[in-house]
């Protein structure tokens, strides 16, 4: 017997539709490309990505083409968010830190029909242009007065010119729920990038998961910003998160410096920031440069990679933020875990609270978790044990965008290629991914724990912990450290800055000091791009 319920597709464009029904008022926020403080609100958005529908359907665009944006974070592309995906096209969000080449072979693959960019990625255009050849449109996300007449793109449009002739009102239709909604291609560090490709339904049940109390906790009274770029990953998915809670939205645009990123803070009255560890460490050193302090910011959510102890510290002793240590992939659209405290922790010292806070977190409701060894065997929740993540779930993948071979499914299960503990009450701990593994003596050492310490120490702004092979041990870790500026910290201070804070053996045979540690399309550490630096090294007594 089927139940009696109204069966309304969850569709992306309600989203916009609520806000702006119940927070037409409420701003949006955007720092633009040419420097200024934009200001719009729901209301504005609704009616322009009503606009956006009707250009898309007078390009006769069919049902699922793709529609390409290389932009920053900021209300022109909030309202693509909302008038591509509405209208049952797909949004292809390309990131534009990777090399054009990259950039073309992606547009290619997903055959976008459209390019909505920013101007600062003009150059992008100029060298992708004639190699992404299913490219039929270019729209320049700008006033029609700011459109420089010698472009060389043949039929480009700045984005106002072509909304400008639509009307704001627009009937949203209605469609399969499971129908894609927007897509985004993984960094590739392993071969060619792959497309997960998200739904309307996965979208919006991932948007109320993450709005939860124990998850991002958003709410009509958060004024939002995500520093996590909306060309990845749908910046966490709070967009969506932002129009389904009626939160305030603020979009730094390209200005994602320490300074840039503070006075906004302030200027908006933030509440709730997101982004990732390399962000907040430009900002933290800014504020302690100048000894700041914020006025009202409340939380922020770390995640991408692993937030060091001393982040966690800085943000909570010194400024009042409480740290939301988050994991996530692209495939899970992206949000898998958030580290909140149950009543049992409350209580506990500051040094068994901070053991709680450096843990990835519990899973979201809807995110299942199980962590195996190389058999594929079950391992217990102990908070020792680590094996191999797999996860499944309502937005997670369960097959790339036309992949080449089988479905990465394993019974049904999604690996992550992530290795983690997970405890009794369910907090994960990723101990490394899976290739960064470093394996000593038949031993695993996480290159989190020990990159960890070593940025705890004052002298060292970034640290990247890889192994290195050794005739006897298999492998052993050496640590790459930048040294903040002006600090002097020597090889020998550090290795003694580890006594007694892990096991002998899992110390670092070596540190190398390097001016910069590379950093992917994402901010994360390049650890392999590292190891090809580093490639003629030797290890101290080999
Ligand atoms: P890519 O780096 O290929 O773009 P994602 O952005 O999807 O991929 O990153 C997913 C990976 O990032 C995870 O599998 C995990 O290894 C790492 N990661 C994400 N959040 C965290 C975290 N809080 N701590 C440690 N690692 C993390």
């Amino acid at each position: 017997m089927l139940g009696l319920m109204q069966n309304q597709p969850l569709m992306i464009s309600s989203l916009i539709e609520h806000a702006n029904r119940h927070h037409g008022e409420e701003e949006i926020v955007s720092r633009r490309v040419e420097g200024d403080i934009h200001r719009t609100s729901y209301r504005q958005v609704a009616q322009r990505a009503r606009q956006v529908a009707h250009a898309l359907d007078a390009l006769k665009l069919a049902f699922g083409d793709r529609v390409a944006t290389l932009a920053w974070n900021g209300y022109r592309h909030l309202e693509l968010y909302f008038g591509v995906s509405g209208t049952g096209r797909v949004l292809h969000t390309l990131n534009p830190r990777l090399h054009p080449d990259q950039i073309a072979w992606i547009a290619n693959h997903a055959q976008d029909q459209v390019l909505c960019f920013d101007m600062t990625f003009l150059p992008i255009i100029k060298a992708i242009q004639g190699k992404a050849t299913s490219i039929r449109h270019f729209v320049a996300l700008c006033d029609a007065d700011k459109l420089p007449a010698d472009t060389g793109i043949a039929g480009l449009t700045s984005y106002e010119a072509w909304i400008a002739p639509h009307p704001t009102t627009y009937a949203w239709p209605d469609f399969d729920e499971n129908s894609a909604s927007s897509m985004c291609y993984t960094s590739g560090t392993t071969g060619n990038p792959k497309a997960a490709l998200y739904s309307h339904r996965s979208t919006i049940l991932h948007a109320f998961a993450g709005s939860m109390p124990d998850a991002l906790n958003l709410s009509a009274r958060d004024s939002v910003l995500p520093v996590v770029p909306m060309f990845h990953v749908n910046a966490w998915g709070l967009p969506y998160a932002g129009a389904m809670t009626g939160a305030k939205m603020v979009f730094p645009g390209p200005a994602m410096d320490g300074k840039s990123i503070f006075e906004l803070i302030e200027s908006e009255k933030v509440t709730f920031a997101a982004g990732v560890p390399t962000v907040w460490q430009m900002m933290l050193a800014h504020m302690q440069a100048g000894n700041l302090r914020f006025s009202t910011l409340r939380r922020t959510v770390i995640g991408g990679s692993a937030c060091p102890p001393a982040m966690i510290t800085a943000f909570n002793d010194d400024y009042g933020v409480e740290v939301l240590h988050a994991w996530g992939m692209t495939e899970m659209s992206p949000l898998g875990t958030v580290c909140t405290l149950k009543n049992k922790h409350l209580d506990l010292s500051p040094d068994d609270k901070m053991k709680v806070r450096l843990k990835q977190g519990r899973g979201l409701y809807g995110v299942d978790m199980k962590i195996v060894d190389p058999d594929g065997k079950e391992l217990p929740w102990d908070g020792r044990t680590f094996g191999d993540l797999l996860v499944r779930g309502p937005w997670i993948i369960r097959d790339y965008f036309n992949a080449e071979g089988p479905s990465p499914l394993v019974d049904g299960w999604f690996p992550t290629g992530d290795v983690a503990t997970i405890d009794a009450d369910g907090y994960m701990q990723i101990t490394d991914r899976s290739k960064d593994v470093i394996k000593s003596g038949g031993e695993w050492i996480s290159s989190i724990d020990v990159e960890n310490i070593a940025v705890a120490h004052p002298g060292v702004a970034m640290a990247a912990c890889i192994g290195i092979k050794h005739p006897k041990w298999d492998e052993r870790p050496i640590i790459a450290v930048v040294r903040k500026p002006g600090a002097q910290v020597s090889r020998e201070e550090l290795l003694a800055f580890y006594e007694g804070k892990i096991a002998k053996w899992q110390i670092p045979d070596d540190v190398v000091f390097v001016d910069a540690i590379p950093l992917g399309g994402t901010g994360k550490m390049q650890k392999t791009k590292l190891r090809e630096q580093l490639r003629d090294y030797v290890l101290p007594g080999v």
